[in-house]
Parts: structure tokens; sequence; C-alpha cells
């Protein structure tokens, strides 16, 4: 495939990095291996543009991975950091930032009853996870193919996002000892849950699962699955944990739990809560966080958890966050889908499009995605020759086909239009692509 609309200062940045960082990038899906052509790099956001370093503007359907839900530089939120910097940077002590993050996650989402805030989901799952071996005694994790829980050793088998995007089934520099109490199992087949449980009664920690997987793409739970994995786990004595780094204060005010209302003894959050700064969370039952350091067993710590500019960030991206915010972000989402949806259908490209409240993908492919495998059966060669048609026009995908998109509250009519004028020249680009 050519690139036409290649991006020179970009370019020779691109080269600066390779020669400095690995693959040229900090996180391995922004290098566009998946798709092909220059990885723009990005020198300003405002609403729901970025501009790249050769000055070009595009409509942003990435918003960093979901925590941009306000859209980039809001005001209140750059005027939160400003002041919040101005008092100092890092304090290595408690701070009432922190007492107002943690509160305001409490508050939202019913079943977290105490938090502990570090600073990437990585570190919420593999903190959560420790803390279920920590409380149960027990050894064993169950996960499921195509979810992604960041890069914790124990978790990164048969991992979605960058990993689903490499087509790695595994990677190197786990061993055997770090990832051979994972269990991992096909996504939404309980069967096959019940069937682990009775395999090894008593050994099974937890189950973590994505809320709504966003990592394979946009696969959301069937109905009961998540219930039903609830159920399995309270059987045995195992913890539930619902890993909402994507969907937490994204699709709903109380994320995918308050959707689902299914009830899990942790949660982890990430993204959102941080306002676009390095801030996480894990959380849930009292009874199961106190067995935590300092007020239990359990060891966790952080030099920067709580840091006082992402907490300030957070909170006051969170007080935004009411529900006409929502209903704007499900409304944009919900509009930006019905026009790809047309688009595709005029040029009679198979595709399916899947929603997580307002999270979702397009998949290049007729059928109905359950799983990691069907999530990988998509025509995704489609979705290479559509993304740089879009890229072309001003509008920036993310760059893989097992990806979420993302929209925000100021995606407004002027943005909506701009995706709408990209589509139909990107449809069919699809429509022509070969593999
Ligand atoms: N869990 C989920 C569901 C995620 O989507 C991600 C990141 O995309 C993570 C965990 C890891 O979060 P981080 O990249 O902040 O380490």
């Amino acid at each position: 495939m050519s690139f036409p609309f290649e991006a020179p200062v970009s370019q020779s940045l691109f080269d600066r990095a390779s020669a400095v960082t690995p693959g040229g990038v900090n996180s391995p899906v922004r290098a566009f291996r998946a798709v092909g052509g220059t990885p723009r790099f990005m020198v300003s956001g405002t609403g729901p543009y970025l501009t790249d370093a050769d000055g070009r503007e595009y409509v942003d359907l990435v918003c960093s991975w979901g925590p941009m839900i306000l859209g980039h530089s809001h005001p209140e939120v750059i005027a939160a950091v400003q002041e919040a910097v101005a008092r100092g940077t890092s304090f290595g002590t408690p701070g009432a930032g922190e007492v107002e993050l943690a509160e305001e996650i409490v508050a939202r989402i019913e079943p977290v009853e105490q938090v502990r805030l570090v600073s990437s989901g990585t570190e919420a799952t593999m903190s959560a996870i420790r803390l279920a071996r920590g409380f149960t005694g027990r050894p064993k994790v169950i996960k499921f193919a195509g979810c992604y829980h960041g890069h914790v050793d124990a978790l990164l088998a048969a991992a979605g996002s960058g990993v689903a995007t490499f087509g790695l089934p595994d990677t190197p520099g786990v061993t055997g000892a770090q990832a051979g109490d994972t269990i991992v199992l096909p996504y939404n087949d309980l069967e096959a849950v019940r069937a682990a449980f009775a395999a090894h009664p008593g050994e099974i920690a937890c189950v973590i699962t994505e809320a709504s997987p966003g990592n394979m793409g946009v696969v959301p739970p069937l109905p009961g699955f998540n219930q039903g994995l609830k159920d399995l786990c309270s059987a045995d004595g195992a913890l539930y944990v619902s890993d909402e780094v994507m969907t937490g204060f994204r699709v709903s005010k109380a994320g995918w739990y308050g959707i689902d209302g299914v009830r899990p003894d942790l949660m982890t959050f990430g993204k959102v809560m941080g306002g676009g700064f390095p801030a996480a969370a894990f959380g849930g039952r009292a009874d199961v966080m106190a067995h935590l350091a300092p007020a239990g067993p359990v060891y966790q710590a952080g030099t920067l958890s709580g840091n006082p500019i992402a907490t300030a960030a957070g909170v006051a991206q969170l007080r935004l966050l009411d529900d006409a915010a929502y209903e704007k972000v499900d409304a944009v989402s919900a509009e930006v889908r019905g026009l790809v949806t047309a688009a595709l259908a005029k040029e009679g490209v198979a595709h399916r499009v899947q929603a997580a409240g307002n999270m979702f993908t397009v998949f290049f492919t007729d059928a109905e995605v359950t799983d990691y495998e069907g999530a990988k059966a998509q025509e995704a060669f489609r979705f290479t020759a559509f993304f740089h048609s879009m890229l072309s026009q001003g509008v920036y995908l993310p760059p893989s086909a097992f990806e979420s998109w993302f929209v925000s509250t100021a995606h407004d009519t002027a943005a909506v239009e701009r995706i709408a004028a990209a589509l139909p020249a990107a449809a069919r680009a699809a429509a022509g692509a070969t593999a």
C-alpha cells in the first residue's frame, strides 16, 4: 500500500525516535505497524481536534484511548491542573486531592467501598490480582482470550490490544512460573468457566474480565455472562474482578457496572479518572481491601500514587461528567456509528458496528463478534485502507482494527460533519481493498 499523504515532520521525528526508543514509540500500538505509514506526532489538542507536527488538523476518534471524554484541553480541567501545579508537583505524603478523588469514585460506584490509587491501569490489575490471591490464599486466575488487562506478566496470555495487533500469542520474558497459574478461556463461554472451576476446586483466587471488552475491538458480554461469572465465583469462594480501566466513568457515571449492575468483589479503573494524567485505581469490598498494606499484609505501594496534579485533573473531570455529559457522548457515538454504517453499506462492504455504551468498533465482517476468534476472523485489510483514507482526510482513527473508537462531549456538529464528509471515500477504499 502506498501512503500519498505522508507527513515529513512526523517522519523526521519518528526517525529520531527510532534511534533512541525501541520501535520509535513508548507504547506499541502508536507505531502504526498494523496499518503501515508514518505515525503522526501530535503537538496539541483542542476539543475534538488534534494537530500534528506538520500542522495538519484531525478529528480525534481515539481520545487518548478513552481518557479525553471532555475533549482536549477542557478549560476547567486545565484550570484545575494549573492551580495544582502552582502549589507543587509531588509531596510523597498524603494530600487532600487523593481523598477527594477516592470519595468521588466511592460515591459513584456502589460496590466500591474502599479504593487505592495507583498510576496506571496495569498497576491496578496487577495489584488487584495480588490482593485476590492474598485474600483467598489461592493461586490461580481465570482470564479470557482477547481481554487485555495491561502488561502484567500473569495476564499477558492471549491478551488483546497491542498483543492482538501484532498477532503475538504470548510474549517472551514471561516465564512459565509467572503465567502457569493463569487459566485462559474463550470469552462469553460460561461452560468453559464452569468446567475450569470443576477442574480446580478451591484453587481459583479470581476471575478477571473486562467489564465489557474493548481490547479485541468492542465485544460486549452476552446477556447473563457477567452474572454467570459472579455466581460461579461466589459459589466457589473466588473473587469476581471487573476490569473497568476502559469502561469506567466512560460508558456511564458508574461505568459498565452502571449498565449491567453485576456487583464485583473488586474493580479496576484508569483512563477517564485521571483526566489525561497518570491516575488509576482498584477498589471494592471493604473486607477484601482491608487486607492491603498498611491495614493488612498484602503489600502495594507507589512513589507517585495519588499525585496531586493527576488527582486534581481527575476530580475536575469527574465532576464535569454529569448525566447530560453522558447523554451527549452517547448521542455523538450513535450518530457516528450510523454514518459509518450508511457509508459502508452504500459500498456493499461487509461490516458490523458493535457498541458498548458509547464505545464502538467497526468490524469488517458480517458475523456477530462474540469472542477473540471472531474478532480475528474479520477482513482487517479493509480496515487498513479505510484508516488511511480517513487519515488523509483529517480523521484520526485508532491505528488497528482491534480497538475501540472513542468520542467526547466536544465532538460537535462541525466535527461530525468532517467525519461524514470523509466517509464515502474511505468506504470506497475499503470496498476496493485486497488482502
Ligand atoms: N485494563 C484495560 C481494560 C485496558 O484497556 C488497559 C489499557 O488499555 C489496561 C488495563 C492497562 O492500562 P494502562 O495502559 O494504563 O496500564
